[in-house]
């Protein structure tokens, strides 16, 4: 199928996939732009792309993002992470002129299928290109149902893995075909105009919810034992703090200081403004090239960023399941499940892991850090997952574990680095040494972080930090979970 008008000829036009078959509906009102994660009014390739399919149809477009309260780990943190990105997105489309329209759904303020309710007045829906959960499986049911044309935008990368084509099996191969197409895509964007924002009729009365978003969400039924993050405050505003504090701060020392734990400014803490969509890698990057820093920090920090975060999504574009145990690598497989039997005398309860109370303080130290902030320092995540295969009856219930405490309390969860970084800790290369439990999958021990000075100390105050006595769940969610209708 071609790609619609106004998109063929863009500059930006690998990123938009044809997602069904449908024809541009007549007689409509509006080009609906649905957004789930890309929570951002500028640099964002969906809203772009609907506004040049809008001018070319002669149509306003219609921005819209959704929030309810039964989609899988919906808490009072990830609400108000939300909630905050999509007051700033609304704000920000006003900036462009852009109509954009919100809904929380809620007790007293039910609207059941708000997407296709809206795509039955839209010539035609621009959604986004996500590769895991929600929005993934929300995304490809919605193209399935809808009567009109369809189109998915990646917005998550700055290289649509599109271009890089299908097949690539490993890092070193994603690398060589990522590597002469990065320069092309960090160029700034034109962004289009809007002809007129759109101000017709609506299917349901649209939200303004920005005045007390704690009053809001105090009134949902969502877990409200999970509190929000005070260390990743919601918005642009917030994210653009954490933007500078990287250019003025970690980026000169990045290459070193990342790995170090202990250290306040060792590491950006962008991924939950990654995640949602509140930053994109393009902003992130030119701010990154245009920084002072030395030219081995900036190479590191890219590895990271584009390297790494990109290699990750393209990965989970290909796979059915990303989020699946089968997804690990065959022969780690083979060699947890030939361990399945093996004594597991450091085995743990649901309850004492998510609260962080294991018998290891290290591993505590680490979900302390999930329980409090809502992320988590990556040497620390290395850690973590594999010795929740130690933790757990059977590899697939120490996979199912990582997931859920990953997804669940951390605010960049529910990605494509989560799944792939997961699987990279369960599998990786196989080492020479065969050991009970783990087989041939390399285990990790603490030292990265014992080591430094003072490491011993900044361990047992991160293991006896304060956290919220956050719910315990009866079992953990099945994958099916994942898979329902919420809209
Ligand atoms: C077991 C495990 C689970 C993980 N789960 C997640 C997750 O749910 N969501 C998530 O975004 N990242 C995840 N990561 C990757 C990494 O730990 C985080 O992206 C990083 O710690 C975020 O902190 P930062 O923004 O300060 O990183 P920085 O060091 O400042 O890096 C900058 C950016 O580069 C990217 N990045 C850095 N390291 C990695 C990596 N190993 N893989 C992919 N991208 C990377 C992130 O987008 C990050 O924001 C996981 C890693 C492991 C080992």
């Amino acid at each position: 199928m071609p790609l619609l008008p106004g998109l063929a000829d863009w500059r930006e036009a690998p990123r938009v996939r044809v997602a069904n078959d449908r024809p541009i509906a007549g007689d409509a009102r509006y080009v609906l732009c649905w957004l789930q994660q890309a929570l951002r009014a500028t640099d964002n390739p969906v809203i772009d792309a609907a506004i040049r399919l809008g001018n070319a149809l002669g149509l306003p477009v219609l921005v819209y993002h959704g929030v309810r309260e039964d989609y899988p780990y919906a808490s009072d943190r990830l609400h108000h992470f939300i909630l905050g990105a999509s007051r700033d997105l609304a704000a920000g489309c006003a900036a462009r002129g852009i109509a954009c329209v919100r809904h929380v759904d809620r007790a007293g303020h039910r609207e059941k299928g708000l997407v296709y309710r809206l795509a039955a007045d839209a010539a035609a829906l621009v959604m986004e290109d996500q590769p895991t959960f929600v929005a993934r499986w929300q995304g490809e049911r919605v193209a399935a149902r809808v009567g009109i044309a369809v189109h998915a935008v990646n917005a998550a990368c700055l290289v649509p893995p599109a271009v890089l084509g299908d097949g690539i099996g490993g890092r070193s191969g994603f690398l060589r075909r990522y590597e002469p197409e990065r320069a092309a895509w960090l160029e700034a964007v034109d962004e289009p105009a809007e002809v007129a924002p759109y101000a017709g009729a609506l299917p349901f009365v649209p939200d303004v919810l920005d005045d007390d978003l704690d009053m809001l969400i105090a009134g949902l039924d969502i877990d409200h034992s999970l509190p929000a993050s005070a260390a990743f405050p919601a918005g642009r505003a917030a994210a653009g703090d954490r933007l500078q504090r990287l250019i003025g701060k970690v980026l000169p020392g990045y290459a070193v200081t990342r790995n170090d734990a202990t250290r306040r400014e060792g590491a950006s803490g962008l991924s939950p403004y990654l995640h949602f969509g509140v930053l994109g890698p393009r902003e992130v990057m030119r701010a990154v090239d245009a920084a002072a820093a030395g030219a081995k920090h900036k190479t590191k920090f890219a590895d990271e960023l584009l390297g790494w975060r990109e290699w990750f999504h393209y990965q989970a574009r290909g796979l059915a399941a990303p989020e699946c145990y089968d997804r690990v690598a065959g022969w780690a497989r083979a060699t947890l499940a030939e361990h399945e039997g093996d004594p597991r005398p450091e085995i743990e309860t649901l309850a004492a892991m998510l609260r962080g109370e294991t018998r290891d303080e290290t591993w505590n130290a680490c979900q302390r850090q999930f329980l409090r902030f809502g992320w988590m320092h990556n040497n620390l995540r290395m850690y973590w997952a594999k010795r929740i295969i130690a933790m757990t009856p059977d590899p697939a219930t120490a996979w199912a574990t990582a997931c859920y405490l990953n997804d669940r309390l951390s605010l960049d969860g529910r990605d494509p680095s989560t799944y792939g970084n997961i699987a990279a800790m369960f599998g990786g290369a196989p080492g020479d040494t065969e050991r009970p439990i783990y087989g041939r999958v390399a285990t990790r021990g603490d030292g990265s972080t014992r080591r430094r000075d003072g490491g011993d100390a900044w361990i047992a105050a991160a293991a006896a930090r304060p956290v919220p006595p956050v719910s315990v769940p009866t079992e953990l969610p099945a994958d099916r979970y994942l898979r329902r209708e919420y809209t």
